[in-house]
């Protein structure tokens, strides 16, 4: 190993030629996995289950007929191939995940450890409430800190990731159209807005209708104000935005659209960079969801579960959905549902609460509830703003490391929120972003978002985050100089990258248009049609 400036490199010996090839494909501890369909067959098994002798029929005569060839392995076996597998990955525990936009950050094991207490984890949803006043306490109070954090009224704690959030929030602004007995169908999205914005507007029916960023990546105000009138039910704004910039002008956008009749809803996704720092509720928003798996670090999965609680302002805030959870004066936590929402609402508020109806089937995501919840409390107000303050800070530091070797778009426009953008103008010819994202995985990184946002041809999006030291950072930087180093020198050995990873280039189009899955065909099947 040697130091240099960039902080700690491995030597990195180029993939040797002359290497002999290996019987079993393995290198060392790289370890090749053939698919479960080509080690696996129906016959092999991890359990023995005696034959059963009574056979009911639930289905009406849909039973199988034959067997459907799953593969099987012994127990071992399934264990090595599932680890071997994951030993390909890579994870937020290995190292850097530079992903623009998707904030993955360290996820403290204390959290974990909340979340596995057996009066959290070993509970029902449909325990009568006197059994579970802890856990209802537990939503309750991250609801209070999320509304104090926020400067907004009420929120909606049952969307199960950030998309359903924005979902709840748009089904808010419509039902206090409905309430006003208006039928507003257009909703404005920003270039700059994340591309769930559009899907969520068109999803709940309304019309969507682009505005254009201004040269310097913002929302252009002055094309907003003048596209407002009497069919627009409102604006989604992302903010900070996908460019990493904060919108300025959301208090004038706010109150252009709240003068015109109209609804903000802000994309809080990216609320890590301001947390502590900004309450929208200052900035007039109405809807604005969290992605509780991006700043109060709860685990992203795949594809779940993560959670978009949704913040809603005074107006909007009658209409949030069911469940919902209560503390009263004697301290008793009521979760109020169907069967005493209206009593609920005639007693405590005037009978002004009128819920849309419900997100989910129960109270949202628990497990991620009490892991912010744990995140909150174990950084209090003020670490909650150095967050803040550090994501911010690494990434002016990756902005401002590599403006000189990568062209960086928007480093006119002031310091960049939580993410640096930089583009692919100044490579060499035939040279582009995948090249440098390949390259990338050679070095042991997880590539960073690639060709996103839209507006910047080329664009690549860094996302340190806060949890990354100097040293980290510095390893990074290094890595990706050297890579765009390589691209603007026409470096022909990197438009075949990765060298080192598992499987090379490969092609993606083709992979997720005409995936070959390798299946053999069943004994028993095969066996049957002779
Ligand atoms: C991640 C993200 C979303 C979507 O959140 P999910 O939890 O993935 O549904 C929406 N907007 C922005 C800006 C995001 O970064």
């Amino acid at each position: 190993m040697t130091i240099n400036q960039s902080g700690w490199r491995p030597e990195i010996t180029p993939g040797k030629t002359d290497a002999p090839a290996t019987f079993t494909g393995n290198r060392a501890l790289m370890l090749e996995e053939p698919l479960i369909f080509e080690i696996g067959d129906e016959r092999t098994t991890g359990v023995d289950f005696a034959d059963g002798d009574v056979h009911h029929d639930r289905l009406g005569g849909l039973t199988r007929k034959a067997p459907i060839g799953l593969p099987g392995l012994s127990e071992p076996e399934t264990v090595r191939h599932y680890t071997r597998l994951s030993r390909q990955n890579y994870a937020i525990d290995l190292g850097l995940f530079p992903l623009g936009s998707c904030t993955m950050k360290h996820n403290p094991r204390l959290n974990e450890k909340m979340a596995r207490l057996p009066g959290f984890a070993d509970i029902h949803p449909l325990q009568p409430v006197d059994t579970v006043q802890g856990a209802l306490g537990v939503i309750n109070e991250l609801a209070m800190w999320l509304i104090r954090l926020t400067g907004m009224h009420g929120v909606a704690m049952t969307p199960k990731a950030g998309a359903h959030g924005e979902l709840c929030g748009i089904l808010c602004i419509k039902a206090a159209l409905e309430a006003r007995g208006e039928k507003r169908r257009v909703i404005l999205v920003p270039e700059s807005a994340h591309g769930t914005n559009p899907a969520t507007a068109a999803f709940a029916g309304f019309q969507v209708e682009d505005i254009p960023a201004t040269a310097e990546g913002r929302v252009d105000l002055a094309a907003l104000t003048a596209r407002l009138g009497p069919d627009v039910a409102g604006v989604m704004i992302t903010n900070p935005n996908t460019c990493g910039l904060f919108e300025r002008d959301l208090k004038a956008i706010s109150d252009a659209v709240h003068a015109a009749g109209g609804y903000v809803y802000c994309d809080g996704a990216n609320f890590n960079a301001i947390v502590g720092r900004v309450r929208p509720g200052d900035l007039g928003v109405d809807a604005m969801h969290i992605n509780l798996h991006k700043t109060f670090s709860t685990p992203h999965g795949g594809g779940g579960p993560g959670s978009g609680p949704v913040v809603l302002s005074a107006a909007l805030s009658p209409f949030g959905p069911l469940p919902y959870t209560a503390r009263t004066a004697d301290g008793h936590v009521h979760l109020v549902e169907e069967d005493n929402a209206d009593a609920f609402s005639a007693e405590h508020y005037d009978g002004a609460v009128t819920p849309f109806g419900r997100m989910t089937a129960f109270h949202g995501q628990m497990g991620m509830f009490t892991r912010a919840l744990t995140y909150i409390l174990s950084h209090g107000a003020d670490g909650l703003k150095q967050v803040a303050e550090d994501a911010v800070l690494n990434a002016n530091y990756v902005l401002r490391s590599l403006e000189d070797t990568l062209d960086a778009p928007f480093a006119g426009s002031g310091p960049c929120m939580h993410e640096a953008i930089f583009s692919d103008a100044g490579l060499a010819q035939g040279f582009s972003t995948i090249d440098i994202a390949k390259g990338l995985i050679d070095e042991g990184f997880h590539p960073m978002t690639v060709y996103f946002p839209l507006v910047v041809h080329g664009a690549m999006l860094v996302e340190p985050t806060e949890t990354e030291s100097k040293a980290s950072l510095d390893q990074f930087i290094g890595a990706l100089r050297s890579v765009a180093q390589r691209a603007r020198a026409g470096d022909e050995t990197l438009k075949t990258a990765p060298h080192f990873a598992p499987r090379a280039r490969l092609d993606e189009t083709l992979a997720a248009r005409r995936p070959v899955l390798v299946w053999k065909e069943p004994a028993a099947v095969a066996e049957a049609a002779e």
